[in-house]
């Protein structure tokens, strides 16, 4: 191989948006067969909006959003980040927890107002042993069924509520998803998210298999698990949460849009995060390798 060829494909990645560790990443981008792709921030836009307030019987909704609102601000995640902002609009200032716990994948608790809160997936409810409540998880299964993530509030021990925050999908990413299939990859979606949500967000830029409610510290599993099957797996990824199946991955690929936790554990970076891109690499390597050989 001359690496002169390599080089020239590494500086004309760069002209596309797409950069490489280092020139033998063309080689790895060629043999893909499989393109893992996270669902928030990678296939949507990730910058989630409080779509729905829905308070169990007998709590308000101001109360709801200004507890749940008070504890999400302190978590990075874009449905923290919807909540947060949506309740700051609708009830003005919030107050600030007297203590705060981040469980990745599933959820937040801490003590807000002398009370102990908890906002994330129904499964966290489980663990706390707090009884589910018939009419909120009807409003999340409804919030669900409308393509949106719904997480539960509950405090002292009792479901209070559920919030549902809306994602859109990025304008480019159906047709990054078609072309990426006309090249040979087969895409995957692979999301903490509810696999009802998962499958919509699916459906709408034309991928099949889909893997849900996987916990951060499962994606690498599910990359291993691919790879067991024969394939050459590639992931796009662009968080903290991503990180670990970015490295499992034969092709790490980070939205240059997300954390630097998931670019460091990458082999390529997308620089404006746009799917598209992620095309061009794949075309380039095998131009420039076509050229070497
Ligand atoms: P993704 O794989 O889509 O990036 P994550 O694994 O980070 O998603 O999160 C999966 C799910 O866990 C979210 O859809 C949400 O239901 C729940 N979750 C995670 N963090 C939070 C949080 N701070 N507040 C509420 N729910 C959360
Ligand atoms: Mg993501």
């Amino acid at each position: 191989a001359t690496p002169t060829a390599l080089l020239v494909g590494t500086g004309r990645g760069a002209q596309l948006g797409v950069l490489i560790t280092g020139p033998e990443v063309l080689e790895s981008t060629r043999r893909v067969d499989t393109i893992v792709l996270d669902k928030t921030g990678t296939v949507t836009s990730g910058r989630m909006s409080l779509a729905g307030v829905h308070p169990a019987d007998g709590v308000g909704e101001a109360e709801l959003l200004r507890l749940a609102g008070a504890l999400e601000h302190a978590s990075e995640h874009p449905v923290a980040a919807a909540i947060a902002a949506g309740a700051a609009e609708r009830v003005g200032p919030l107050p600030t927890p007297s203590s705060f716990e981040n469980r990745p994948g599933l959820g937040v608790h801490g003590v807000v107002d002398d009370r102990l809160l908890l906002v994330g997936r129904p499964a966290l409810l489980g663990e706390w042993a707090i009884r589910p409540d018939a009419g909120v998880a009807a409003s999340v299964a409804e919030a669900e069924a409308a393509g949106r993530t719904a997480v539960v509030v509950a405090w002292d021990g009792v479901v209070r509520g559920a919030l549902s925050v809306a994602d859109a999908v990025k304008p480019t990413s159906a047709d990054a998803v078609a072309r990426l299939r006309r090249l040979g990859l087969e895409p995957v979606l692979l999301t903490g998210d509810n696999a009802t949500v998962a499958r919509q967000v699916a459906a709408e830029v034309g991928i099949d298999r889909v893997v849900a409610e996987v916990l951060p510290a499962d994606k690498a599993g599910v990359v291993a698990g691919l790879q067991g099957e024969g394939r050459t797996v590639a992931m796009v990824g662009d968080g903290v949460n991503d990180a670990a199946a970015l490295a499992q991955a034969d092709l790490g690929v980070a939205m240059g849009t997300g954390s630097d936790v998931a670019i460091e554990a990458a082999d390529l970076t997308l620089v404006r995060g746009d799917l598209l891109a992620a095309v061009d690499a794949v075309r380039l390597s095998r131009r420039t390798l076509r050229v070497i050989r």
